[in-house]
C-alpha cells in the first residue's frame, strides 16, 4: 500500500476509536441521567412532600368534626389519618427518600422537627376522648402546617433546579453526541474512501505491470478473452505481439537499471505509437502484446506493425549511455478457426517465434504453414533425443589450411544427422532445436569425446577445433567432460580449439567468461567463431583474450566484389594481429577468393576450395596424402639439387 494511504489510515482510525469510545461513554452517562431523572418521577419523592400539607389538613378537619353534634367521624376514622400522617413521617425520614430528594440541612431540620411533634402528639391522640381534647391536639398540630408548607416549598425549588440542571446536562450531551456522531460519520466516510482507494490500488496493482504501469499478462488475457467473446462483426481481432532484440545483452553490460529503464522507455514509445490499441500490455521481460479490432485487418496490421518497430530505431539514452534497440514482431488475425483467444495469442507467438528464429528486427504475419512447421519443429525435437542412441549423429571434419604454407593445420568438427526417413540433417537446422531442447548438453559432451578421439589419430602438430552453444556453459560437466576427453585420448589441450560465437556471451556472459577463463587456464585455445557477423564483435575482444578469430564467410564471399569487405577483412586481421590473435577466414570457395583473402595477411583459411566436410576415415587419406605430396616435394627438391650439382666430366 502507498506510504501517503498509511500517513492517514492510522489517524483516522485512532479518531474513530476515540471518538467511539466517547460516544458510548457519553450515551452511558445520558443513561445515567435520564433514569436519574426517572427514578425521581417513580418515587415520586416531591408528591410526599406536597400533600404532606393535604394530609395534615385532612387530619385536623378530622379532629375538628370529632366531636360536633351528630358528626359521621368516629375515631377510627381520626386514628386513620393520624395513622397516615405518621406514615408520611416515616416516608420522608427515610434515607433513600431524602438521598432522592438531596434534601439539604434546612429540609431535614424540618422534617425532624415534624416528625417530633408527631411523636409527641401520638400519645394524645390515644385520650381524644372531648372536644377540648380536640382543640389542645389542633393546637399541636398547628406548627406542622408551617413546618409542611415551608418543606414543600425548599423540595419544589430543588426538585425543579434538579430537573433544569438535568435537563441542561441531557441538553449538553446531546450536542456532545450529536457532535461525536458527526465525527464518526466522517471518519467513516473518509475509512471508506481509503478503503476503497486501497482496494483501486490492489485492483490496479493486480491487473498492470509495476515497472512500466502499463496493463500486465493477466488484464491481457481477459480483456482478450472478453474481446473474442464479440466475435468479429465490428471488425477482425488483431493480436500483435513485440519482443525486444538482445535485451539481455543490454542487461549484461549495462546492468539492471539501465534495462530497467529501457523497457520503460521502449513502453512509452510503443504505447504512443499504437493509439488505435484496445489495449496494450507489458507481458512479462521485454514481451509487450497489444490488441486491436479492425475491418481491413491485414493492411492495417501490417502498418502498425511497421510503427511499432520503427519507433523503437532512434536511439534510447539510458543514463547517458546511447543504445540501439529493436524489436521482433509476430501477428495473429482472428479467423473462424480459433476455438479460443488462447489460439490467437499462440498464433502470435508462433509468427514471434519464427521472427526470432530468422532475422530479428521484422515482424511476421501468423500463416497455417507456421503451425505446421511448429510441429514439424516438435517432431523432430523428439527423434533428435534419441538421434544419439539410434548412432545416427556423426562428426564430419573440415580442413584449416595455413596460408602461408597451404598445409593443413587442423580440421573443424561439425555435426552431421543421418535422419532414418528424412536423411541429411543440416546442422543449421537441428542444432538450434538441441540447444532449445537442452539435448545440446549430452550431444556436445558426444562431440567433444568423438573430436578428441579422432584427433588422437593425426599428427601432434594437426588441431582440433570443437564448436560450443550457449547452453553447454550452463553444462557442470562442461570442464569435467573436456578435461577426460584430453587425458582419455592423452591430446595436448592446446591442440584442442573450441569455437564460441558471440550469441554465447551475449546470453551467459559472466558464467560464460568465468568458463572460458577456466577452460583457457588448462591450456585450451578459444577462439570467436563468425567474427563479423555479431551485436558488438569487437567489444567482445576486449572482454576476454581470445585466442583465435574467424572471419564470417560473408566478408569472403564478398572480397572479390567488394572493395569494403576486403578492406573490413584486412583491418580485422591487422587489429587481431596487434592484439596477438590468429585470424581463419571461413567460406574460402575459389581461388580468386583465396588470392585476395591471402593478400590481407590471414593466418589460416577454410572452405570448400579446400575440402568440404570430410568423414573421419578421409582426414587420415588426407593427411596421409598432404605428407606425402610434401616427402615428394622434398624427394623433388633433393633430386633437382643434386641434379644442379656439376658432373666430374663437366667439371
Ligand atoms: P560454423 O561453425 O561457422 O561452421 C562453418 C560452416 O560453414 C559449416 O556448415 C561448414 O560446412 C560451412 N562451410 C565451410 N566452408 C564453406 C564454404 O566454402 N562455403 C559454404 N557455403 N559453406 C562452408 P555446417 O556444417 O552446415 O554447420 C553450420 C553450423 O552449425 C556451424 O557453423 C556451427 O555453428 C553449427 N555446428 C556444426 N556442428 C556443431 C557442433 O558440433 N556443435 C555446435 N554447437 N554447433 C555446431
Ligand atoms: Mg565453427
Ligand atoms: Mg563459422
Amino acid at each position: 500500500m502507498p506510504k501517503h494511504q498509511n500517513k492517514w489510515e492510522y489517524p483516522l482510525l485512532a479518531g474513530t476509536a476515540g471518538l467511539g469510545i466517547a460516544a458510548v461513554s457519553m450515551l452511558f452517562s445520558s443513561v445515567q441521567y435520564i433514569n436519574g431523572i426517572s427514578r425521581s418521577a417513580e418515587n415520586n419523592v416531591v408528591y410526599e412532600v406536597l400533600t404532606t400539607a393535604p394530609e395534615l389538613a385532612r387530619l385536623q378537619m378530622t379532629v375538628a368534626a370529632r366531636f360536633l353534634p351528630e358528626s359521621p367521624v368516629t375515631d377510627d376514622d381520626v386514628a386513620l389519618r393520624f395513622g397516615i400522617l405518621e406514615n408520611r413521617m416515616v416516608v420522608l425520614g427515610t434515607a433513600e427518600s431524602r438521598r432522592l430528594r438531596q434534601d439539604g440541612d434546612e429540609a431535614i431540620a424540618l422534617i425532624e422537627r415534624m416528625q417530633k411533634t408527631v411523636r409527641e402528639i401520638s400519645p394524645r391522640m390515644q385520650h381524644l376522648k372531648t372536644s377540648a381534647d380536640a382543640v389542645a391536639i389542633l393546637s399541636a398540630i398547628e406548627p406542622l402546617n408551617t413546618a409542611a408548607a415551608q418543606l414543600a416549598a425548599l423540595t419544589t425549588s430543588s426538585s425543579s433546579g434538579r430537573i433544569a440542571e438535568n435537563r441542561a446536562k441531557l441538553i449538553g450531551i446531546f450536542w456532545q453526541l450529536l457532535s461525536e456522531i458527526l465525527g464518526l460519520l466522517i471518519c467513516g466516510i473518509l475509512l471508506i474512501a481509503l478503503l476503497r482507494r486501497a482496494r483501486r490500488v490492489a485492483r490496479h496493482s493486480a491487473s498492470s505491470d509495476v515497472l512500466t504501469g502499463l496493463p500486465n499478462r493477466l488484464s491481457f488475457n481477459s480483456t482478450l478473452s472478453e474481446e473474442f467473446g464479440r466475435g468479429n462483426e465490428t471488425g477482425s481481432l488483431i493480436v500483435m505481439m513485440i519482443d525486444l532484440d538482445h535485451f539481455k545483452h543490454v542487461n549484461d553490460t549495462l546492468g539492471h537499471a539501465a534495462g530497467d529503464q529501457l523497457l520503460s522507455l521502449a513502453a512509452t514509445r510503443l504505447l504512443t505509437a499504437v493509439p488505435e490499441a484496445l489495449l496494450f500490455a507489458r507481458l512479462g521481460g521485454d514481451e509487450f502484446a497489444a490488441i486491436f479490432r479492425e475491418t481491413d485487418a491485414e493492411r492495417f496490421a501490417v502498418d502498425v506493425a511497421q510503427r511499432m518497430l520503427e519507433t523503437l530505431h532512434q536511439p534510447f539514452d539510458l543514463f547517458g549511455s546511447l543504445v540501439t534497440a529493436s524489436g521482433s514482431l509476430g501477428i495473429a488475425i482472428a479467423s473462424p478457426d480459433d476455438l479460443g483467444s488462447d489460439d490467437l495469442m499462440k498464433n502470435a507467438d508462433l509468427a514471434l517465434y519464427a521472427v526470432k528464429d530468422a532475422t530479428r528486427g521484422a515482424y511476421r504475419l501468423y500463416h497455417p504453414a507456421l503451425k505446421q512447421a511448429y510441429l514439424d519443429r516438435q517432431i523432430l525435437a523428439s527423434d533428435l533425443e534419441r538421434a544419439l542412441e539410434k548412432d545416427e549423429l556423426e562428426l564430419h571434419f573440415q580442413p584449416v589450411v595455413s596460408l602461408g604454407s597451404g598445409r593443413t593445420s587442423g580440421f573443424e568438427a561439425l555435426l552431421r544427422w543421418k535422419h532414418a526417413t528424412r536423411g541429411r540433417i543440416s546442422p543449421a537446422e537441428f542444432i538450434p532445436i538441441a540447444e532449445e531442447t537442452g539435448f545440446i548438453l549430452p550431444i556436445g559432451r558426444w562431440v567433444i569425446a568423438d573430436a578428441c578421439a579422432t584427433a588422437a589419430t593425426w599428427p601432434d602438430d594437426i588441431s582440433i577445433a570443437v564448436n560450443l552453444s550457449a547452453r553447454q556453459f550452463g553444462d557442470p560437466q562442461l570442464k569435467a567432460s573436456i578435461v577426460s576427453a584430453l587425458s582419455k585420448h592423452g591430446l595436448r589441450p592446446s591442440r584442442l580449439t573450441l569455437e564460441i560465437t558471440e550469441s554465447v556471451l551475449i546470453q551467459n556472459d559472466h558464467i560464460v567468461l568465468a568458463t572460458l577463463n577456466d577452460l583457457r587456464a588448462i591450456g585450451v585455445r578459444i577462439s570467436l567463431d563468425d567474427f563479423g557477423t555479431g551485436y558488438a564483435s569487437l567489444s567482445y575482444l576486449t572482454r576476454f583474450p581470445f585466442d583465435a578469430i574467424k572471419i564470417d564467410q560473408s566478408f569472403v564471399r564478398c572480397s572479390t566484389g567488394e572493395e569494403d569487405s576486403l578492406i573490413i577483412v584486412q583491418t580485422i586481421c591487422e587489429l587481431a594481429a596487434k592484439l596477438g590473435l590468429s585470424t581463419v577466414a571461413e567460406g574460402i570457395e575459389t581461388e580468386e577468393q583465396l588470392a585476395a583473402i591471402r593478400a590481407t595477411g590471414c593466418d589460416e583459411g577454410q572452405g570448400y576450395l579446400f575440402d568440404r566436410p570430410l568423414p573421419a576415415s578421409e582426414c587420415a587419406t588426407r593427411i596421409a596424402l598432404e605428407q606425402l605430396s610434401w616427402v615428394r616435394e622434398g624427394a623433388t627438391a633433393a633430386l633437382n639439387t643434386i641434379a644442379s650439382i656439376p658432373r666430374p666430366a663437366e667439371i
